[in-house]
């Protein structure tokens, strides 16, 4: 099958490394078509994915943009979404992997008659996205999609709440090939001594820096720990949040915890570095659509804790496969973070058992799979 992948992202977020698994099986034969240039164009050539920068201009939407602004924009659209018909007439199937890529898809399947799938990442609630954006995905996944793929309950349910069709949705789950997450006992020492990790309890943090992401509400919780418990924050401000992430090192000086709290920026060794971890914590504060990094963690056999909404119920159960703070809640956090310190046996068996079970759950190939079936039906 000949499939055109649509992704309005030059940076790789969860979204993009989702697409990479999906897009890898259909190699050659699909094209990723961008709307922005960036290093996720390198990780798709690095993968040998076909890819094509179908825009340099921005797209002046987001999240929060209202109706005048969206419908502005749609000028500027034009020759974009001319170009992607024109490309779209070659390929069996359009592919949207975000909400800017549906838009164009939508407009580009109705005038190349091709179908349209919609893998949703999102959680179209008002935490997250304005009316007008939640109105706009659901009326152009309704009218023009075959499928819409949900990253989760979490996220089909908003989508059908927000106005969706639930006969149109399928949730499938990102899919992680096991093997990339086990690491070697020497590269993970040596990964520790040359961050200064050795003696200290790790807690580890993997998200862009983003306020909903939470990273200020693990700082608050790491100053509630003894003084051997430190954290490393890994990821960049991805989408402009530079004031977040002024305000983080801030909250770490005003805290006194400059030697406690690490920033790393954005890498690609997640494996590594989280199996240089004690404990991975995730701390949104809005609910999270899927959240690869709690798979990831699992995987790499570190226990997790995350925040107990959204995605995250689906994937962890509390004290069986990892831990479930409320979101936003410091002291919560703080509790399990102490109470992991000083039950490393315990903590150990539930990862290990959250390792096995992630292993078989989210394997990349049966997931691939569930997805070829569902795009071979239409
Ligand atoms: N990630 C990464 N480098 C970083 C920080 C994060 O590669 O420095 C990856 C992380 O391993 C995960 C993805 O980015 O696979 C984030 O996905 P998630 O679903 O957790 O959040 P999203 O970005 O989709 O909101």
């Amino acid at each position: 099958m000949k499939i055109l992948f649509l992704d309005q992202s030059g940076k790789p977020g969860g979204a993009e490394l989702c697409l990479i698994d999906i897009a890898k099986p259909y190699r050659d034969s699909c094209l990723v078509g961008l709307f922005a240039d960036g290093s996720f164009r390198n990780l798709l050539e690095e993968n040998h994915i076909p890819v094509e920068i179908l825009t340099t201009q921005a797209i002046q939407v987001r999240k929060e943009s209202s109706l005048a602004q969206g419908l502005g924009s749609l000028g500027q659209l034009i020759p974009l979404i001319t170009k992607v018909v024109q490309t779209a007439r070659k390929f069996d199937l359009i592919y949207a992997n975000t909400q800017k890529a549906l838009v164009v898809g939508a407009l580009a399947s109705f005038f190349s008659r091709r179908p349209l799938v919609y893998h949703l990442h999102d959680i179209l609630s008002s935490e997250h996205f304005s009316q007008t954006n939640r109105r706009i995905a659901v009326t152009s996944a309704n009218r023009f999609a075959s499928l819409v793929i949900a990253n989760s309950q979490a996220s089909q349910t908003a989508f059908v709440a927000a106005g969706g069709r639930p006969e149109i949705t399928e949730v499938v789950y990102n899919g992680f090939d096991p093997k990339i997450y086990q690491s070697h006992e020497s590269g993970v020492s040596q990964i520790r001594q040359q961050l200064g990790l050795d003696g200290k309890f790790v807690v580890g943090h993997f998200s862009r820096l983003a306020p909903w992401k939470g990273q200020h509400i693990l700082i608050e919780a790491l100053a509630q720990c003894p003084l051997d418990v430190t954290g490393i924050l890994v990821g960049d401000a991805l989408f402009g949040e530079q004031e977040y992430v002024q305000h983080l090192h801030q909250q770490v000086t005003a805290l006194g915890l400059e030697h406690r709290v690490k920033f790393l920026g954005f890498r690609s060794d997640i494996p590594l570095l989280m199996a240089a971890c004690d404990l991975v914590a995730h701390t949104s504060t809005a609910p999270e659509p899927f959240g690869r990094v709690i798979v990831e963690a699992m995987l790499c056999g570190r226990p997790v804790v995350a925040a107990k909404a959204g995605g995250a119920i689906e994937l962890v159960e509390h004290g069986v496969n990892g831990f479930l703070v409320t979101p936003g809640k410091p002291d919560e956090l703080a509790q399990v973070l102490i109470t992991c310190l000083k039950e490393p046996e315990k903590t150990g068996a539930i990862a290990h058992n959250a390792q096995h079970t992630a292993s078989q759950r989210f394997d990349v190939t049966a997931i691939n799979q569930q997805i070829a079936m569902l795009l071979n039906k239409l």
